[in-house]
C-alpha cells in the first residue's frame, strides 16, 4: 500500500475530510502573523483582503491555545486574529481538489506542522485527531512522522521561526479592516 504523505493526505481529502476544514466554522482557526500573510500574498498572487479575513478569537479558544502552546495566542495580540477565509462549505479557500494550492514554503506554519506542536515544556507532541489517516492505527508518533515525511527536527525548525514571526507580528501587527461575514 502506498503511504507517501501525498497519497495519504490526498485520500484523506478525497474523503471529505483532513485538516483543511472547519466543519464547525471558524471559531477553532489558528491566527496568521503578519509574515505568513506576506509568504501567502507573493505565492498566491491575491491582496490580503481576499484570503483573509480579521475578526476574534474567543477566550476560551484563546486559554486553549495557552495551555497547547503560549506561542498561538502570540499569533493574535488583544485576540484579534487574522485567519484564511474559508469557502461556503466551510473548506479553506486554498484547498483544491489534490490539497493545498499554495507552495508548501508559503503554507502557514501550523499547516506544516500539523498534527504536530510543541507543549509549552518543548516536547514534541500529537494533536490527536481519529480523522487524520496518517494517524490511524499508527503505532507511535514517529510513525506518523513518517507516513506524513516529516522528521522532529523539522517541526522543531518551524516552531522556531513561528516565534520569531509571532514577536514581529506582536511589534507590527497588519492592518486589515475588521470583517463580520462569516467566510
Ligand atoms: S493553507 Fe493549505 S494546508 Fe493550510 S489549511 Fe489551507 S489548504 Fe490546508
Ligand atoms: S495531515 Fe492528517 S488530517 Fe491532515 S490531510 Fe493529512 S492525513 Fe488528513
Amino acid at each position: 500500500m502506498l503511504t507517501s504523505p501525498e497519497f495519504i493526505c490526498a485520500r484523506c481529502h478525497a474523503l471529505g475530510q483532513g485538516c483543511c476544514l472547519a466543519p464547525e466554522g471558524p471559531e477553532r482557526m489558528f491566527g496568521l502573523t503578519a509574515g505568513e500573510i506576506a509568504a501567502i500574498a507573493a505565492a498566491s498572487g491575491l491582496e490580503p483582503g481576499e484570503f483573509l479575513v480579521a475578526d476574534r478569537a474567543t477566550p476560551d479558544f484563546l486559554a486553549f491555545l495557552a495551555a497547547l502552546n503560549p506561542v498561538f495566542p502570540r499569533t493574535m495580540p488583544g485576540g484579534r486574529r487574522l485567519r484564511l477565509r474559508l469557502t461556503p462549505d466551510h473548506a479553506c479557500r486554498f484547498l483544491g481538489p489534490e490539497g493545498c494550492r499554495l507552495p508548501l514554503q508559503a503554507r502557514p506554519i501550523y499547516c506544516r506542522i500539523y498534527p504536530f506542536s510543541l507543549n509549552p515544556h518543548g516536547r514534541l507532541m500529537v494533536l490527536r485527531n481519529p480523522q487524520c489517516l496518517a494517524q490511524q492505527d499508527a503505532r507511535s508518533w514517529r510513525e506518523v512522522l513518517k507516513r506524513l515525511g516529516m522528521d522532529e527536527a523539522g517541526v522543531r525548525t518551524l516552531f522556531a521561526r513561528l516565534e520569531e514571526l509571532a514577536a514581529e507580528h506582536q511589534r507590527h501587527p497588519p492592518s486589515l479592516a475588521p470583517r463580520t461575514d462569516p467566510a
